[in-house]
């Protein structure tokens, strides 16, 4: 095989993603709280826009996302000609991993951080770097610490994935301040839209030069089907963005979804206050059940149990109820359960299949 057909470095070292389920054997009315979906669903304008671009289906899309870059800026306030459109955020980063990084580089993110990072690192060739967090926190320093004139890009979500905290804004300018000259800050903001009045590092982005902020079309806008996400940055790395990837990349209709999705902020808002209602109360009864979690501030909470063999037995009784949630021991969470906020039933069916489980039921 040596001189045989072979991938390019790292790649064979890559762990597939693993997705969350989505049914379970001999098991009805099943509860999908695995993959942080809106329990809302997308705005009624998204469904509407889906349905008209069903007229024109012959027709390529537009190559240069004007229209929803358009939207996004008057909606969240930035600069339209520094917006950046994907196939959801995850083709924002992959495409910000291949530009900065490659063989003998390094790529920095947290131990406790989104599992496509190291997925991106590996599939440029470039080295995956993992820093410690503190309780479940974004240690900045430990970050700091750990970067290297070697170190291209540095990964965090704010609200962050499994764990559902964040880090504020001095930490976050801490962290850029301290970067080496050639290391690019990737923000995250997958969640932001869940937090009231964040800003999830626009203003960071346009103060500097190293700072991107990527966001989804995936959680709060339901969108998860359509595959759209954008990224805001200095203008340098947008137009190096722009040349490599596919000009076609997103499709009329998800193209059209997400446009009159980001418009529709009425439903937004609705969507921001139902989970914050219903993550508190779904964390309150669980920490009551003694289950405790960090206070979220995305659309799910990150359980805490005893230890590995609890976590797991609950999991394995919530299935034989037809919930699903997410095991987090890829995430070094073995002993923790990811569950995504839902609407109120789905709240309370977790509530209760956990209350079984603790014998309070
Ligand atoms: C869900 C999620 C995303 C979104 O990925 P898409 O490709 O936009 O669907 C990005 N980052 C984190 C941390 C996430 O949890």
């Amino acid at each position: 095989m040596a001189d045989g057909i072979q991938p390019q470095p790292g790649i064979m070292d890559i762990a597939l993603y693993q997705g969350g389920a989505s049914h379970l054997d001999g098991v009805g009315n099943v509860l999908k709280l695995s993959s942080n979906e809106n329990p809302l669903g997308a705005s009624e304008a998204a469904k509407e826009a889906v349905t008209r671009a069903a007229l024109d289906l012959h027709r390529y899309p537009p190559t240069d996302h004007a229209s929803l870059r358009q939207a996004i800026g008057d909606v969240w306030g930035v600069d339209p000609a520094r917006v950046f459109c994907g196939v959801g955020s995850g083709e924002v980063l992959k495409l910000l991993s291949e530009a900065y990084a490659g063989p003998g580089d390094e790529v920095v993110f947290t131990e406790h951080g989104f599992s496509m990072y190291p997925i991106y690192a590996r599939a440029c060739g470039a080295t995956p770097v993992v820093v410690p967090e503190h309780e479940r926190v974004v240690d900045v320093e430990a970050i700091l610490a750990a970067c290297t004139e070697r170190t291209r890009l540095v990964f965090i979500a704010n609200p962050a994935n499994p764990t559902g905290t964040m880090i504020g804004p001095a930490e976050v300018l801490k962290l850029a301040d301290g970067l080496p000259t050639r290391a690019l800050l990737v923000l995250d903001g997958a969640y932001a839209e869940y937090v009231d009045g964040f800003d999830a590092g626009k203003a960071l982005v346009e103060a500097r030069e190293n700072v991107v902020m990527s966001r989804t079309f995936s959680k709060i806008y339901g969108l998860g089907g359509m595959r759209v996400g954008w990224g805001y940055g200095p203008q340098a790395v947008i137009d190096v963005l722009n040349r490599i990837r596919g000009p076609f990349n997103l499709s009329a209709a998800a193209l059209a979804a997400a446009e009159a999705a980001v418009r529709d902020t009425d439903h937004t808002e609705r969507c921001r206050i139902e989970n914050a209602k219903w993550r508190e109360w779904m964390a309150t009864a669980l920490a009551e059940l003694g289950v405790p979690s960090d206070t979220s501030t995305a659309n799910f909470i990150l359980a805490r149990f005893t230890d590995r063999t609890e976590a797991e037995a609950c999991d394995d009784h919530l299935r034989s109820e037809g919930i699903i949630v997410r095991r987090v021991a890829g995430y070094g969470l073995p002993h923790c359960l990811r569950i995504t906020v839902g609407d109120e039933s789905a709240c309370r069916r977790v509530v209760h299949a956990v209350a079984q489980f603790k014998g309070a039921a």
